[in-house]
């Protein structure tokens, strides 16, 4: 990764946006650039599904980008899905530079659950890191402690750490100059 630019589309928890500002810079040790915000690109969205298609979302994303060289990794709280399954967390070009993450479901009132920032803040930093691994490479991981383990349930990923197991890190480091 060579620079790495984060883009709301609609609407966004802006402490989310400032976590993810601070711990992406610091894991990756490179500074993090904030587009403008865009509205959520009202083509990609299913009126029978309520969601929006993450793959096309991408597209969009992709064309935000300054450089051909930045990633971009764009933040909304719309429900994703893709079409073979029912709902996605997120969506990543492998070895790319266009990611797409929702907030939808890692937000506790989506569950009919109290609101809780901070498992918001810690669960959107797991899904940033997986999503952004997967442009740096990463495929999906079998150490279910790994933020690069599969997760179907938002359980999943309150089940894993917040970084990349020590494989994955050895990959990073190794081909991508990502700190260890
Ligand atoms: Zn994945
Ligand atoms: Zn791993």
């Amino acid at each position: 990764m060579n620079a790495l630019c984060l883009l709301p589309l609609g609407p966004v928890d802006a402490t989310v946006i400032e976590m993810l500002d601070r711990r992406l810079s610091e894991r990756f040790a490179l500074p993090v650039c904030r587009l403008n915000g865009a509205v959520v690109p009202g083509d990609a969205y299913d009126p029978v599904r309520k969601q929006f298609e993450a793959t096309h979302l991408l597209r969009a994303v992709r064309a935000a980008a300054p450089h051909d060289r930045t990633t971009v990794l764009a933040v909304t709280m719309e429900d994703l899905f893709i079409p073979m399954l029912t709902f996605v967390f997120g969506q990543a070009q492998l070895r790319g530079t266009a990611a797409v993450m929702s907030t939808a479901r890692l937000d506790q009132r989506f569950y009919g659950l109290e609101f809780s920032p901070a498992l918001l803040r810690q669960r959107a930093l797991k899904e940033a890191l997986h999503e952004l691994g997967h442009t740096i490479g990463l495929t999906h991981c079998p150490d279910r402690q790994c933020v690069m383990t599969l997760s179907n349930a938002v359980q999943q990923i309150d089940e894993k750490g917040e970084d990349y197991c020590r494989s994955c890190r050895i990959l990073l480091a190794d081909t991508h100059r990502v700190p260890a």
